[in-house]
């Protein structure tokens, strides 16, 4: 009975994929060439390929939109000043809801162009999996982060869980749609963004913590066990580098170093920040990195939380269930959640 359900429901799924096949569009997959930069894109269903030339407007599908296809040098970890920080997490492929968020706070303009000055946007992190305008996100942030930089502006794209799963082949969360756009490309979806593709590229010069005006910004949390590694942040954010794709190490694989840091323990994984008894010691860890305060993803609420009189700030806000999301406003020492219509409210810290 188990066996004959399941060869029905498979039989569902199947045609249900087959039909969603036939009308979809994904991409583009731009891979670097002696020769310049080769696209692969699906429109309809259909594969296409074909050279593109870096600063023209690229044809998706009919549609007009602008890539950045220029390496950018990896952001510094230390960041001071006098500047507001937006902060958002866990987006999983819901493009929509991202974009509405930064628009109704005056991140972007109606357009999607960079309205924040010299202000920070923080992503902690999980824009690979469960939705699907994954490729859209990537796309503009990376777009994004350009133009911030020439406003004099930062976009820093921290890494979480599901890009360094995605990257190494892990495609359990996987929206059905890429299974299809690896089936169409002819290729395993992590080779989609090897190091030879230009958001593989990319992905691999990302930070994983950031620490901006005392703030510490990472996607999971920080396991007691993190001290005794007594590394700076700039070294964690070195070896997550290097270490990031395991295939990429040689035959030996990952560092002991590399293992604890991708491990559940580590930053991307660790949830204990949110445990009924959490086993961090708050003070030695804001001692330790010489911080204030820790934003992090990766565990959903309802909304921007603040715990441990602010000492931790949550804000990954559920946007992957597709309905709504929140940010954070950081804005002359006051903490603000803010909502898709751009309402404020200020955290409390007193709880
Ligand atoms: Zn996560």
């Amino acid at each position: 009975m188990y066996r004959k359900s399941k060869g029905i429901l498979g039989l569902i799924s199947l045609l249900l994929s087959l039909e969603c096949m036939a009308g979809f569009s994904d991409g583009p997959y731009v891979f670097i060439h002696q020769d310049g930069y080769k696209a692969a894109q699906i429109c309809d269903g259909e594969k296409r390929e074909f050279m593109i030339v870096e600063g023209k407007d690229f044809d998706y599908c009919g549609q007009q939109i602008k890539l950045n296809l220029t390496p950018i040098e990896p952001n510094d970890t230390h960041y001071k000043g006098d500047f507001p920080v937006v902060a958002l997490s866990d987006i999983h492929g819901q493009h929509t809801i991202m974009m509405q968020l930064l628009k109704a706070n005056q991140v972007v303009d109606q357009n999607g162009r960079w309205i924040f000055n010299k202000g920070h946007l923080v992503i902690t992190g999980d824009i690979f999996d469960r939705g699907s305008q994954v490729t859209e996100t990537l796309w503009y942030i990376k777009w994004l982060e350009a133009e911030a930089l020439k406003a004099g502006g930062r976009v820093h794209f921290l890494l979480g869980n599901h890009e360094a799963m995605v990257l190494n082949g892990d495609l359990r969360y996987l929206h059905i749609k890429y299974r299809q756009t690896a089936m169409v490309l002819a290729q395993p979806f992590e080779q989609l963004f090897s190091k030879n593709s230009v958001l593989g590229r990319w992905l691999r010069q990302k930070n994983t913590v950031v620490e901006i005006n005392g703030n510490l910004f990472l996607h999971g949390g920080l396991h007691p066990e993190t001290l005794k590694l007594n590394l700076s942040l700039k070294e964690m954010n070195r070896i997550f580098r290097k270490e990031l794709v395991v295939k990429e190490q040689g035959s030996q694989g990952r560092s002991d170093l590399g293992r604890f840091l991708y491990g559940t323990d580590g930053p991307l994984w660790y949830r204990g920040f949110f445990s009924e008894t959490p086993s961090a010691n708050f003070a030695q860890l804001q001692a330790h990195f010489s911080v204030e305060r820790f934003i992090v993803g990766h565990t959903s609420h309802k909304e921007v939380v603040s715990r441990y009189n602010g000492r931790i700030i949550g804000i990954d806000s559920s946007i992957k269930l597709g309905h709504k999301g929140e940010l954070l406003l950081i804005d002359k020492g006051r903490y603000w959640r803010a909502d898709m219509q751009g309402n404020r409210t200020q955290l409390n810290f007193e709880k």
